[in-house]
């Protein structure tokens, strides 16, 4: 392994981006065994349980805290692992759930002070669903009847891929031979359209040429959370293809998981370069903000807390270009939840477990809410449609409003 650099913040845990983005190769192509000898690292040391705060720890793990045994946690799951791989202990249906009932939040991984845990934990945890599919102890139930659907329909929410694009407005202008394109992703196309609308009108406030492509498929993230690899790489492979196909040189996204799944995934784990220029919506923003080609022109008067959503905090590495749009709407009082940026509380959608372990994802969704509701903000906000949707569905007595950065901006324009 190379050489790695620790960097241990005061009251903030060791930062990720310092160790996974900058210093590491991850080989990510790579089964089970590959990563064993970081399995003996773990001290048993119980820190992947909690939040390094300046006044006292707090939680992180939502499969432990619900699970509430030790197996549930990261140190448990390690051991679980290193049994596995040294055939003391045996594959069945209750260790897969184990390894189910996970969000793969990565907060457990971002706390663990030790470097391979640190550095390669996401990764196992990973590996470890596809060995039990591989196996046939996964995925579980829920998650192979959406894949089912997601290689025929190209989407998760048993929808028609012929109604994929029955939210795009007729005012919403595009140009046939743009090399830029907004990847919608699945749930601004079915769920919250308002994402997708919201995000359309932004590149046409600011007179770009872009482009939907009808034939845009499911990005795989769903599949490829659950170790339905095999799958996912194929819907990554029809993707890059129909992309190519049709000249696009950028990408544009407003889904967190979207973004990590074309940026990360299918070039680093599956090896597939396609050399399309990757952008999350918050990052363009700022990047037009600090040209002076976009200008914010009407007050957003509010209080706002912002989720940190998994799939570009902690699995990404980006936590400052929203903060940065954000502070730059005229109105908005930004206050930050007591766990944030890369301590932050999962909203309990990813990794399946919304649809296979719904106990779980209420919970979790539920904690960030009332930890949302504390900062006495009028919304959290998030820059990803599935942690949207979640606190929408989760939401009760409408006490706070969950909203999408794109539909602030869509205010202020
Ligand atoms: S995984 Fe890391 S943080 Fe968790 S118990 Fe082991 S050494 Fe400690
Ligand atoms: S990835 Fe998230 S849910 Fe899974 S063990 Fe780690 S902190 Fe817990």
């Amino acid at each position: 392994m190379s050489k790695r650099r620790v960097r241990y913040l005061p009251g903030k845990g060791i930062s990720k981006i310092t160790l996974a983005q900058e210093n590491q190769k991850l080989e990510r192509n790579q089964d089970l065994t590959h990563y064993e000898d970081t399995f003996y690292q773990c001290g048993k040391c119980g820190t992947c349980r909690t939040v390094y705060k300046d006044a006292y720890w707090s939680r992180i793990c939502p499969s432990g805290e619900f699970g509430k045994f030790e197996a549930y946690y990261l140190g448990g799951k390690n051991l679980l692992t290193w049994a596995i791989t040294t055939d003391k202990l045996k594959w069945s249906e209750d260790l897969a759930k184990i390894f189910y009932q996970c969000s793969v939040c990565m907060a457990c991984v971002q706390q663990c002070q030790i470097p391979e845990i640190h550095t390669y934990a996401g990764e196992w945890l990973m590996a470890m669903r596809e060995e039990a599919v591989k196996l046939g102890y996964g995925p579980m139930p829920e998650q192979a009847q959406y894949a089912e659907h997601v290689m025929v329909e190209k989407n998760p929410y048993m929808e028609k891929h012929e109604d994929r694009l029955n939210w795009l407005p007729s005012h919403i202008k595009q140009s046939s031979d743009a090399k830029l394109a907004y990847f919608v992703g699945c749930t601004s196309s079915y769920r919250e359209q308002n994402v997708a609308i919201s995000t359309a009108e932004i590149l046409n406030s600011l007179n770009i040429d872009f482009r939907i492509l009808d034939n845009e498929e499911c990005c795989g993230s769903p599949v490829y959370m659950t170790g339905q690899t095999d799958k996912a790489k194929e819907l990554a492979e029809q993707n890059i293809k129909n992309f190519k196909d049709a000249g696009i040189e950028q990408i544009i996204t407003s889904c967190a998981g979207c973004y990590r799944t074309w940026e990360d995934t299918y070039p680093n784990k599956f090896g597939l370069t396609h050399e399309i220029e990757v952008k999350h919506l918050p990052e363009f923003i700022r990047s037009k903000l600090k040209t002076g080609e976009m200008n914010f022109n009407k007050d957003v008067n509010m209080k706002i807390t912002y989720h940190d959503p998994c799939h570009i905090g902690r699995h990404m590495g980006i936590y400052k270009a929203p903060r940065d749009v954000l502070q730059q709407i005229p109105g908005i009082e930004l206050i930050e939840m007591t766990r944030n940026r890369h301590n932050a509380w999962c909203c309990g959608s990813g990794g399946g477990v919304r649809s296979a372990f719904k106990e779980l994802s209420t919970f979790a969704a539920k904690e960030r809410i009332e930890e949302a509701k504390e900062t006495k903000a009028e919304a959290i906000v998030s820059c990803c449609p599935f942690c949207l949707n979640q606190f929408k569905n989760n939401i009760e007595n409408n006490d706070i409003q969950a909203l999408d950065l794109s539909e602030l901006i869509r205010k202020t324009i």
